[in-house]
């Protein structure tokens, strides 16, 4: 079928969606590839959903290539499965609740791991039915708080999820390693630049979790590579590597020492300098200890407040937080939370008053660089004062750790000797995670192992974002005039344009469309006449950005047809007898 653009269901727009962030996302909308609905919520048009289908493609092949069956689920799901693992009151805001008729509870699905246990313990009772991979791909819905980028960040999106049932761990890892092959295949053929880092598994803890990042500025997520040995993750899933505890047998008494109007860390600084100043070096930002308040709003609604030591040199990375108690989700603590703790003195708050035992029973959680033995200077809980000398593991005991300090440029690798981290941008395509036997737990999913026991199966899921691939491989591969697709997922081999104004030129150009359909090469055809003029033609081809452009304009009456590739902008002309063989070739090869 040959698209032609004179009936083509688009319209290219010259100006720029006034609610775009990313480039691919004004690109996608101006070139007519998708249209907003509302926010984080778009609809496909022809081309944008003739590119969605090719990535979908490629991704079905790899999945039904590692052996995974593809069915699929509603969108549209039932209260209860999603009750039994908790998760209906752990998305908290995060997903989209409704009622039937009758006043019934359902929710559109963030994803599907309830309803895949449940059909396999439906339908599988032994060992012997596993393991088992089965997938789909399919529309999720996640009432996103910052829906973003156009198709990067959506409230519904399409998704490629699988699962995996094993009997035993050896089971799960076999499986987890095929999915991570096969999802290496598919990011190679969806053309992207990307990085496989170490995930966090979150609540469900210590098992296997990895993405893959396509690198880019515009992605949200940040990851650390190291410079040294082959250490990568997202920076929410960094361990700091705790020092060892230092002796503190000769360490003074702790002192508390007049500080009058040093609430900011950098004018502590400056204090201790010249009030007291040190005989080996100056006073630095690292050798104090911050604590911050925050508050903890569980998935129930409830409020807790929490407060974080850590060195004065770093802040708190949010994500990183957010990632360590996820459901819980992070706010600043606000005056009126602050004046109902009465012992708190805003600026000069110290370990005195915080942990479960203490005067205002806040939970205490510090840096794992606060280890035994270390000595800092903190708040004294007085205004205009603080203590120093204040030793770890002597003066106070914390509730815990936890790893909420910002991950910097240069940090030590938690992995080897020799490295330190450097930080970059990515957007996050797909993700293999061990999810193990929580869900199996939760919905009851077991089978008989070969001595007749029950056992408990034990799960991986697998997603890939396939809409926000689309739009991933757009931004990784535009330039300033427009898309730029990899042939493996463009709307058409081939963009051809009729320039001119003569019957056989267009004569001409029709049959070569006709020729290259007939060869099996995809061809989008402007054949528009009339008002169009040959320099709208040519913007639009660049703006909707199909490898190839071919055009019937300037040497048609010397016998020669333009070549041009759409990326390097590389041209060349070709005898109109043999532009057809040249074309398929060239789309073959
Ligand atoms: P993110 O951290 O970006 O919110 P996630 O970790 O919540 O993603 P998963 O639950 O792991 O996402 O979902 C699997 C894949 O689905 C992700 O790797 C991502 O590619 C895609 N995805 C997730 N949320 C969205 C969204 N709001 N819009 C588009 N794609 C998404
Ligand atoms: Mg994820």
């Amino acid at each position: 079928m040959i698209m032609r653009m004179s009936t083509l269901f688009v319209r290219t727009l010259r100006d720029d969606p006034n609610d775009a962030e990313v480039q691919s996302h004004r690109f996608l909308v101006r070139a007519g590839y998708i249209r907003r609905a509302a926010p984080g919520i778009y609809s496909w048009l022809p081309l944008g959903l003739k590119v969605l289908r090719r990535v979908e493609a490629i991704i079905r092949e790899e999945m039904d290539a590692i052996g995974a069956q593809e069915l699929s689920f509603p969108a549209l799901l039932p209260r209860e499965p999603y009750e039994a693992t908790n998760r209906w009151t752990e998305y908290g805001d995060g997903i989209f609740r409704l009622q039937d008729r009758k006043g019934a509870d359902y929710l559109l699905g963030p994803t599907h791991e309830e309803m895949f246990t449940l059909v396999v313990k439906d339908l599988y009772s032994s060992y012997k039915d596993l393991p088992l991979s089965i997938y789909q791909v399919q529309t999720k819905y996640r009432d996103e708080a910052r829906p973003r980028a156009g198709l990067l960040r959506g409230r519904e999106f399409i998704m490629k999820d699988s699962y995996s049932f094993d009997v035993d761990d050896a089971g799960l890892d076999a499986s987890y390693q095929k999915h991570r092959d096969a999802y290496i295949r598919i990011f190679d053929r969806l053309g992207f630049d990307y990085v496989i880092v170490k995930a966090t598994s979150g609540a469900m803890g210590g098992s296997r979790s990895e993405e893959f990042l396509a690198r880019s500025a515009v992605g949200e997520d940040t990851y650390v590579r190291c410079t040294h040995c082959d250490y990568a993750a997202n920076v929410e899933a960094v361990e700091v590597r705790a020092p060892q505890p230092v002796a503190f047998d000769d360490a003074p008494q702790a002192h508390a020492e007049a500080t009058p109007a040093t609430p900011t860390i950098d004018t502590l600084v400056d204090h201790l300098n010249e009030a007291f100043p040190r005989a080996d070096r100056p006073w630095a930002a690292g050798d104090t200890l911050k604590n911050v308040l925050v508050m903890l709003k569980h998935p129930d609604g409830t409020r807790e407040p929490l407060a974080i030591g850590l060195p004065g040199d770093r802040e708190v990375d949010q994500k990183r937080l957010e990632g360590q108690l996820e459901p819980i989700e992070v706010e600043p603590m606000d005056e009126a939370e602050l004046a109902r703790h009465p012992a708190l003195v805003k600026g000069y708050i110290g370990p005195g008053v915080l942990g479960e035992k203490s005067a205002s029973e806040i939970r205490y959680l510090v840096d794992p660089r606060v280890v035994e033995g270390t000595r800092w200077v903190t708040g004294a809980d007085v205004e205009g004062s603080h203590v120093l000398d204040l030793v770890a593991g002597r003066d106070f005991t914390p509730d815990g750790t936890i790893e909420a300090a910002e991950v910097r440029d240069g940090d030590a690798c938690p992995s080897c000797d020799e490295g330190t981290l450097e930080t970059a941008r990515g957007i996050e395509m797909g993700h293999v995670f061990q999810l193990g036997r929580k869900y199996a737990d939760a919905l009851d999913l077991r089978v008989l192992d070969p001595h007749g026991k029950l056992v408990t199966v034990t799960m991986g899921s697998y997603g890939v974002g396939v809409s926000r691939a689309v739009a991933a491989i757009a931004e990784d591969t535009l330039d300033d005039v427009g898309l730029c697709w990899p042939r493996n997922v463009a709307p058409a081999d081939v963009h051809l344009v009729a320039a001119g104004k003569e019957d056989a030129l267009y004569a001409t150009a029709e049959e070569i469309a006709r020729e290259l359909d007939a060869a099996g090469v995809r061809v989008l055809y402007d054949d528009r006449r009339g008002k169009t003029s040959p320099g709208v033609k040519f913007k639009d081809a660049e703006l909707i950005g199909i490898p190839t452009i071919v055009v019937v304009g300037k040497g048609f009456a010397d016998g020669t047809i333009e070549v041009k590739d759409r990326r390097t902008g590389e041209r060349e002309d070709v005898a109109t007898s043999a532009v057809v063989d040249h074309l398929v070739a060239l789309v073959r090869s």
